[in-house]
């Protein structure tokens, strides 16, 4: 039997995954095909690729800054300067804070938090029993497994589905809004466009991001990726799949009329809906952890909206776990 299984390999499951595998046996179960979560890279072909969720991190407190610098000077990250330009004043917010980025992809930091750690990927949990003195988990593969302990790092309604009924406190009781959204991934010709970023005041697209300057790889055409508002995405993301040309036009339409970034062709797109893009309310807690249970749970819909919040959330639940 294990010590630890960890559900999830985003920033959360990454983050508490490393910390525990230095004194444990662990184990990381991740339904999908790769590392990263919502931090996901897209591989096109060889190097070439899309950061598909996270764009970019903006280090705000102390200990994430302290982490952050670490990964900088191992080559894990690296800043993004370039042209990121504002398209409306009102949304200059973003303007102060610096903003790092995967070396080769914005999965780099869960790559890099998991080398040493056990994964099982498209492995998807959808059962938990309690047994006497442990946990008893079968997957969607039909595989199944005992644990001592049991870590949860998914977005709220995830979590809340799998584990609510062994959770005894107001945890789930709280209104954690999940946002969603859509996100056009396309291949264009070489448009001479020298900006890194467009952050719109539109109702329909919210930002858009020119791969190439983010510097990791030539690539003789352009790639973008262009996110719709989460206004749009509460409309529209539950029933994307049926309409997928349509929507996938509306963004690129927008794209052009809102940036005149002169498109001629385009070679491929790809169109995703994050149901759970990211979160609104944060908690007063940090994380969560059953001592008696052995039951922990941390992500970043505790603290807030970005990917510090998850890394925030899983040293406190390794805390609360050392020191139980
Ligand atoms: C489009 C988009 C843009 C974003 N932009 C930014 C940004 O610019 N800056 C920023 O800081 N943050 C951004 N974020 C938010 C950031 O990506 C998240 O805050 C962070 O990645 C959350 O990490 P997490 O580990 O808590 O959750 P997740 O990354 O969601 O990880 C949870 C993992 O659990 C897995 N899982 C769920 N259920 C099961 C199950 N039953 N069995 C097995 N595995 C399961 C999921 O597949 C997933 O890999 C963005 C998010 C999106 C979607």
């Amino acid at each position: 039997m294990i010590d630890f299984a960890v559900i999830g390999s985003g920033i959360s499951g990454a983050t508490i995954s490393n910390k525990l595998n230095k004194k444990y046996s662990v184990r990381v179960f991740e339904k999908a095909k790769g590392v990263g979560g919502r931090s996901s890279f897209k591989r096109f072909k060889g190097k070439i690729g899309f950061d598909h969720g996270l764009q970019y991190l903006s280090p705000r407190s102390r200990e994430f800054k302290s982490f952050a610098n670490k990964l900088i000077k191992k080559r894990v990250l690296k800043h993004w300067k370039g042209n990121h330009q504002f398209l409306n004043e009102k949304v200059k917010r973003d303007k102060k804070h610096v903003k790092l980025i995967g070396t080769r992809g914005n999965n780099d930091i869960c790559k890099h938090l998991l080398k040493s750690v056990n994964c099982k990927f498209q492995s998807e949990l959808f059962e938990i029993q309690r047994q006497k003195n442990c946990w008893f988990l079968r997957f969607k593969d039909n595989t199944d497994i005992y644990t001592k302990n049991l870590i949860i790092t998914a977005p709220f309604p995830q979590v809340k589905k799998l584990v609510s009924k062994f959770v005894k406190t107001k945890l789930f009781k709280n209104k954690v809004n999940m946002n969603s959204s859509l996100t056009v991934l396309m291949m264009t010709n070489k448009t001479g466009s020298n900006v890194s970023s467009f952050f719109t005041n539109d109702n329909i697209l919210g930002w858009v991001s020119n791969e190439n300057s983010k510097k990791r790889f030539k690539c003789d055409k352009d790639l973008w990726v262009l996110q719709s508002t989460y206004e749009y995405g509460k409309k529209h993301t539950d029933n994307y799949k049926n309409k997928k040309k349509f929507y996938t036009n509306v963004l690129i339409n927008k794209f052009k009329k809102l940036t005149k970034v002169k498109i001629k062709k385009i070679y491929f797109t790809h169109i995703h809906g994050w149901k759970y893009s990211s979160n609104s309310n944060p908690l007063k807690i940090n994380s969560y952890w059953d001592k008696k249970l052995k039951l922990g749970i941390c992500a970043d819909w505790f603290g807030g909206p970005r990917l510090e919040n998850g890394w925030l959330s899983a040293e406190d639940l390794f805390n609360k776990i050392s020191s139980s």
